[in-house]
This record gives structure tokens, sequence and C-alpha cells, in this order.
């Protein structure tokens, strides 16, 4: 039996499009390549609209263990700046998160098919879309969500990253001293060709996530653990936070070539592209997971207004587009040495800066009035 909608990948994005399809009656199959979810590398802070979202969804993160984050802390150095965040956020392990959104899916009605990897995706000569999986079967359906994330699918990849990002994440079980100090804060650090941040996440443990650009990686003969020391020297704030740490991964999950700055321009017909396969929004504004949310919420809604996908993707594209090339121009200074050598001003100045960058790069909301997207 054919589906009306073939949903491409099972995180936030694929997840969210499935659930609010089924809950307009569509019938939709979901694939995931990984047959349980597992840790990703993300630093798994949930800004306000990701919360708005995933309540809207159902999804009572509060229930999960996610943990409140009302401060924002920016650390070089050995200075630290904080700020209270003005919106509501909270912390959650992707694995949490994924689980119950999945499960909401299937709740939904949503046919989901793990541990099923797509190899292509194509057109037949009626205009629907093929997709290949890698036990040699296929699915077929009018419509399809391109919702991959960082992965690419052969014929739709996305251009280069020239920086070659690699990005980083452990888990640590923190002495009671700095998980106290630590409290209720997501802490943003920064040191030569990348940054990271720590916070905590439920369960009394801290995720540490943090992104390097190659040739810095290089410079350290490839290896983390010669990294994360150099981390530490570099940034006295984050040896002192893993000071007695005890580390719950023998080794970090990592990814690399993340397109930063990437948004979609167009698309095919009947092929909706939503999160990271729509925009891949600079790290450290914690805000990729509202995009998923949002591109996903979006498109569903344009599919069922009967929106071509192929004027809904630019339409999308300059919603986003002023958003995403603020989040890279403030990612750029922190990644900057002039910006670092400013930073004892920059710290000053921070709770002014953080708050004026944190609202102007968060996704915005629709009214209640216009609930399909916003438009520049
Ligand atoms: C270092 C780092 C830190 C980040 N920190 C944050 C943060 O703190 N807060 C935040 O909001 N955002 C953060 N992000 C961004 C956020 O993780 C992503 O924007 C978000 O996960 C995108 O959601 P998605 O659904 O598009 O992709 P994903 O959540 O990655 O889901 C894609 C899914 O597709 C599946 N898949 C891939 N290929 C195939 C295939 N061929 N067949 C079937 N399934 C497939 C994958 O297994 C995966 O489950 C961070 C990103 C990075 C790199």
């Amino acid at each position: 039996m054919q589906d009306e909608v073939l949903i491409l990948g099972g995180g936030v994005a694929g997840c969210a499009a499935a659930i609010a399809l089924a809950r307009k009656g569509r019938s939709v199959t979901l694939i995931e390549r990984e047959p349980t979810p597992r840790h990703k590398v993300c630093g798994e802070f949930l800004s306000g609209e990701a919360l708005e979202d995933l309540h809207a969804l159902g999804i009572d993160v509060a229930a999960l263990g996610a943990v409140p984050i009302h401060n924002v802390r920016l650390a070089a150095a050995r200075r630290a700046a904080e700020a209270p965040l003005p919106f509501a956020a909270a912390s959650l392990t992707r694995k949490a998160l994924d689980t119950a959104m999945t499960a909401e899916a299937v709740a939904a009605g949503v046919r989901v098919e793990r541990g099923r990897s797509v190899q292509s995706l194509s057109r037949t000569t009626e205009g629907a879309w093929w997709a290949t999986l890698d036990d040699g079967t296929s699915r077929e359906a009018p419509t399809a969500f391109l919702a991959t994330g960082k992965h690419d699918l052969r014929g739709h990849t996305r251009p280069k990253d020239p920086e070659q990002w690699v990005a980083f994440k452990l888990y640590f079980r923190l002495s009671a001293a700095q998980y106290a100090d630590l409290g209720d804060a997501s802490e943003l650090m920064l040191f030569p060709g990348g940054y990271g941040g720590i916070q905590p996440v439920e369960g009394g443990i801290a995720n540490l996530c943090w992104v390097i650009q190659g040739r810095h990686l290089a410079r350290v003969g490839h290896r983390w653990e010669n990294l994360l020391e150099k981390m530490k020297r570099d940034c006295p704030h984050l040896a002192m936070r893993l000071e007695g740490a005890e580390s719950l991964i023998a080794k970090p999950i990592a990814i690399t070539h993340i397109p930063y700055g990437y948004i979609r321009r167009s698309t095919d017909e009947g092929l909706y592209c939503i999160g990271d396969q729509a925009a891949v929004i600079p790290s450290f504004t914690g805000d990729g997971i509202s995009i998923a949310l949002h591109t996903a919420r979006c498109a569903v809604a344009a599919y069922v207004a009967g929106e071509p996908a192929t004027a809904f993707q630019p339409r999308l594209r300059s919603a986003l587009v002023a958003q995403m090339r603020l989040a890279e121009v403030a990612a750029d200074g922190l990644n900057n040495a002039f910006a670092r050598a400013i930073l004892p001003f920059c710290l000053r100045v921070w709770p002014g800066v953080m708050r004026v960058t944190a609202k102007l790069t968060r996704v915005t909301q629709p009214s209640a009035a216009a609930p399909q997207m916003v438009v520049n």
C-alpha cells in the first residue's frame, strides 16, 4: 500500500512533520536509519521557541526530566560573564527527546520503519518519489519530506564546508562543587579555532559539546584528547569545570563537515526539505532544534494548503535568511582573533549583547492569526 507522504530521517524535523501530518489525517511512512534513538552530537539546549513547538506536539519535556536553563555564561581565557536568558529554555538529551518524539509519531499513526537507511531518492516517470533502502527494498509516495539532518542523500547533496568543522560531544559527571557552580546556566566557551558549551542535562550530568575548524584539529594531531587538553589550557574556566569530573563515555561522539550557513534555495516538485536539510545555523546560537521544528511545521502547513514544494522552499529561505546571516556574523566574531583580543571589553558588554543577539537570532514565531510562517 502506498502512503501519501514519505519522510526520510526521524530526528526532530522528521518526527515533528510526521506527527503533524498524521494528526491531519495523512498516511505517513517515516524511515530512520538508526534501529533505536542514540546520543547525537548536539549541545541539547532547547530555546523558548523549541519548547513552544514541542509543547504543541504534545511532548512534555519536563516529564522527560529536562533541566530548566535560566542563565548563559560566556567564558574565555580566565574571564567569564553571565546574563539571564531573555526567554524560557531547558536542556534535554537528544536520546530522550528523539525517543519521545518517535513514540509520539507512532501514537499518531505514523508507520515508523527504523534500522533502514535510505540509499537514494529519485523521481519516477509518473512524478512520485522513490526511495531505495539498504535492504534493497523501496518505498514510493507522491510527496517526500527530506529530513536526514547532517547527512546528505546521493543526488541531494549540499555544498562542502570550507572550514571542515568537526563537532564533538561528551557527557561528564562533574564534581559536586563544579555542578553546583554551573547551576542552571548554559556556558559558552571560546578558544582558538572553535567554541563549545557545557550545560546540565537530566540525570545530574553535564553535556560538553564543541566545534573546531579542521586545521586547528590537525595542529593537535587530529586527536581529541590533545584538543581537550589544549582547550583547557586556552580556557582555564573549562579546566576548572572538568577538575575532578568523571567522563561517562570512553571517547566523544563526533561528526564532520557541517555546512554552517547553508540555506536551501530550491527543491524539486513534491520534495519538502526541512531541518538541517533546509538550513544549518551556527551551533552556538542553540537554535538548530527550533529551526528544525519550525521548518517542519511550515512545510506541513504548506503541503496541507496545497502550496507546491518548489514555491515553499524559496519562501522559507527568505523567511530565514536574516536570522541565519546574523547568527553567522556572531559566530564569525567569536572565532575571530581580533574579537578574542578585545574580549575583556566584550565581556563587560556581554550581558547586553547577549540579550540583543539572543532575541535577534531566534526563529520568529508566527502569530495565531498567521499560522503558516513568517515572511520577511
Ligand atoms: C555541535 C552542535 C551543537 C548543537 N547544539 C544545539 C543546541 O544546543 N540546541 C539546538 O537547538 N541545536 C543544536 N544543534 C543543531 C541541531 O542538533 C540540529 O539543527 C537538529 O538536530 C536538526 O534536526 P534534523 O531533524 O534536521 O536532524 P537530526 O536531528 O540530525 O535528524 C536526522 C535523522 O536522519 C537520520 N538519517 C540520516 N541519514 C539517513 C538515511 N540515509 N536514511 C534514513 N535516515 C537517515 C539520522 O539518523 C537522524 O536521526 C547543534 C548542532 C551541532 C553540530
